[in-house]
């Protein structure tokens, strides 16, 4: 996506096993992190958080009072 290229290739079992793998591997991370730190880059020229965010802003400003807490992340995977 990044290159703008299409890219194609035959996806076959092995390929498969390793997506599946990969995404299981990341939900079960992303299900047990409590802590997010930001990371910084060129995602960040669309990022609607900057104002909030201490990696971003110098004095960032501090979460409006109806900001949700956190709560753990639900996922909904389709395999
Ligand atoms: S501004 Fe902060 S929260 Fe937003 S994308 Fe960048 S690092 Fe992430």
């Amino acid at each position: 996506m990044r290159s703008n290229e299409k890219l194609t290739y035959e996806v076959n079992d092995d390929h498969h096993q390793q997506a599946q793998s990969l995404i299981e591997d990341m939900a079960m991370k992303l299900r047990c992190d409590q802590e997010w730190k930001p990371v910084t880059g060129q995602h960040c020229d669309r990022c609607g958080y900057q104002k909030y965010c201490p990696e971003k802003t110098a004095k960032p400003e501090p979460l409006p009072q109806d900001a949700r807490e956190v709560t753990q992340v639900q996922l909904a995977l389709g395999f």
